[in-house]
């Protein structure tokens, strides 16, 4: 990976797909050899859901959805690089830890669905993709957050496959639970966020969609920086 790690020029990757697809995992190893900033999106819905949560409130009462509004609107986001973590912190707070729960998983789905919250989040987004070199990872983020990103990747896997990955990284946090009731939270998730009005998960018309479903992680990070070199050579051919 030497040869991305001595590029200095800029682009901007856009990576969305469903829940477990290993989007995260790919974002940070291609941020990381291509030197460029890595935003996880994701875990900005989540920390949403986790002060929502701490406040008694539930995405689920239309009367609790103005004070959810107001956390996403009043919340100061900052990511952290500590070692090989990409650490999230919401008003000072370490929150990297509290917003993988199972609980806040859930509700971030029904909470990134209210329009408010996408709104505020979303505009936040915008500010942080301004500086270019980055990898930015969630569900509209080619579509919606970085329409003009230089390349984008859809990156998906069979449900099962990507329920087993749930699974998965949920015993290695500690929490056991059995694989069925992962596979049907992560369907839910999927219908929830696929099915939404306002910025919907699908492939930007102009994504490329990787099934990493019969691939390893190697193969997928190799596959995805053909995909920005091929982008780096197409808008260098446009200069
Ligand atoms: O990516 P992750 O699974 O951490 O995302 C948690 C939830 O946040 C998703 O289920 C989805 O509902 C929401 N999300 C979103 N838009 C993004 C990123 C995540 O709606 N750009």
């Amino acid at each position: 990976m030497t040869e991305y790690l001595q590029e200095t020029d800029e682009l901007r990757v856009a990576i969305d797909g469903p829940a477990g697809s290993g989007k995260s995992t790919l974002a940070r190893e291609l941020a990381r050899a291509l030197g460029y900033l890595y935003v996880d999106t994701g875990a900005m819905y989540r920390a949403i859901a986790y002060k929502a949560i701490q406040a008694g409130l539930d995405p689920a009462n239309e009367s609790d959805h103005a004070a959810i509004i107001d956390i996403a609107r009043q919340v100061e986001f900052h990511f952290q690089w500590e070692d090989d973590t990409l650490k999230l912190f919401i008003d000072g707070e370490d929150v990297s830890e509290a917003i993988r729960t199972p609980a806040v998983e859930k509700l971030s789905s029904p909470v990134s669905a209210l329009p408010g919250v996408r709104e505020e989040l979303v505009a936040a987004q915008k500010i942080l993709s301004q500086a270019h070199s980055i990898v930015m990872e969630g569900r509209d983020i080619g579509t919606v957050v970085m329409p003009d990103a230089d390349a984008k990747i859809f990156l998906t896997a069979n449900p099962d496959e990507r329920a087993r990955r749930r699974w998965r990284q949920q015993r290695e946090r500690g929490t056991s639970r059995p694989l069925q009731m992962v596979q049907s939270e992560t369907m839910e998730r999927d219908r929830r966020d696929s099915s939404r009005a306002v910025s919907p998960l699908k492939p930007a018309e102009d994504a490329i969609v990787l099934d990493c479903t019969d691939l390893s992680r190697a193969e997928v990070l190799e596959e995805a920086v053909r995909i920005v070199e091929e982008a780096r050579a197409r808008r260098d051919a446009s200069l």
